[in-house]
């Protein structure tokens, strides 16, 4: 397999550096390629802004969605970004690695996903109509290729259980596997979590470390979350509800968007 792993920590001596050699090692051991995007490394430009998109009249009112539809179709994106999206093509999986930071990724990981995302790459693909909701939710550019995320959290894992405070670990992560993940096709896979990482020793670093390479041996194997496809049948278009007769039917929330043998427990 090739193997993108987009790595978002500023320090290469933390546990998250330490995470993505014993990741990559036991990848390159099982005989997959992997490139690393290392945003801080990199120093990943985050936010979006004009000079994204050289091609936009000084005076032209900027509208971020419009302008990166022009400069995708007009193969007129940033160097930097460009490079991502090559890297994301050549890749059949990518990984995204993060420490928790406020319930979700860190602002220089978020800042890769709106940039390099473009409308026509990742969004505003395929056919929009009063019949179709163009190619995303397990359709798209992306759609054929695994994903997943390596995570660490200062909290523990009763913390992030179904009844924990902090809310459900995959409710908090749903944003990011189903909204940017699934969403331009990704398959996804269950999410590598560790947890009350902060005061971790030795012994601790093992068992996590084990537990991660365990995950990349099965990165081409394991099944996916088996979020339902938009263009599936299970939901009414265009209004995007989830079809009466399936799921709960009082129930809302993120577990809806699972099929219906998987939601129940
Ligand atoms: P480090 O600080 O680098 O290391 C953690 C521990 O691992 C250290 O004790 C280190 O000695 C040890 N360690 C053991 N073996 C090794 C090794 N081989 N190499 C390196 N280190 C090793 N947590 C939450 O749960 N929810 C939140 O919303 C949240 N928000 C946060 C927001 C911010 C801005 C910050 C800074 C932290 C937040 N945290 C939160 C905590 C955060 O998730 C953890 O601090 C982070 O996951 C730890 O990862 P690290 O790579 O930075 O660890």
């Amino acid at each position: 397999m090739k193997v993108l792993l987009v790595f978002a920590h500023p320090e290469p001596r933390s546990l998250n550096g330490a995470l993505r050699d014993v990741a990559i090692k036991e990848l390159e051991a099982q005989g997959h390629e992997v490139r690393v995007s290392d945003l801080y490394a990199d120093g990943w430009k985050s936010e979006i802004d004009r000079a994204d998109f050289p091609l936009l009249a000084q005076d032209a009112r900027f509208r971020p969605a419009a302008a990166s539809g022009e400069a995708f179709a007009d193969n007129a994106l940033t160097p930097d970004v460009k490079a991502e999206q090559e890297k994301l093509l050549w890749a059949d999986t990518l990984i995204l690695q993060f420490p928790l930071w406020w319930f979700s990724m860190p602002a220089i990981l978020k800042g890769w996903v709106e940039r390099v995302y473009a409308y026509g790459f990742a969004y505003g693909v395929g056919e929009h109509s009063d019949k179709r909701w163009g190619d995303r939710y397990g359709e798209g550019m992306l759609a054929g290729k695994r994903a997943m995320l390596i995570v660490t959290a200062g909290g523990w894992a009763e913390h992030y259980a179904g009844r924990g405070i902090n809310g459900p670990i995959d409710d908090l992560l749903f944003p990011i596997n189903h909204g940017i993940l699934f969403y331009p096709g990704y398959d996804v896979l269950p999410p590598f979590v560790a947890y009350r990482v902060d005061r971790l020793d030795e012994a601790g670093f093992a068992s996590v470390a084990e537990r991660l390479r365990e995950r990349m041996r099965t990165l081409g194997s394991a099944p996916p979350i088996p979020y339902r496809q938009q263009n599936g049948g299970d939901y009414l278009i265009p209004s995007m509800q989830l079809r009466p007769e399936l799921g709960e039917a009082a129930a809302t929330g993120f577990a809806l968007h699972l099929k219906d043998e998987m939601a129940t427990d």
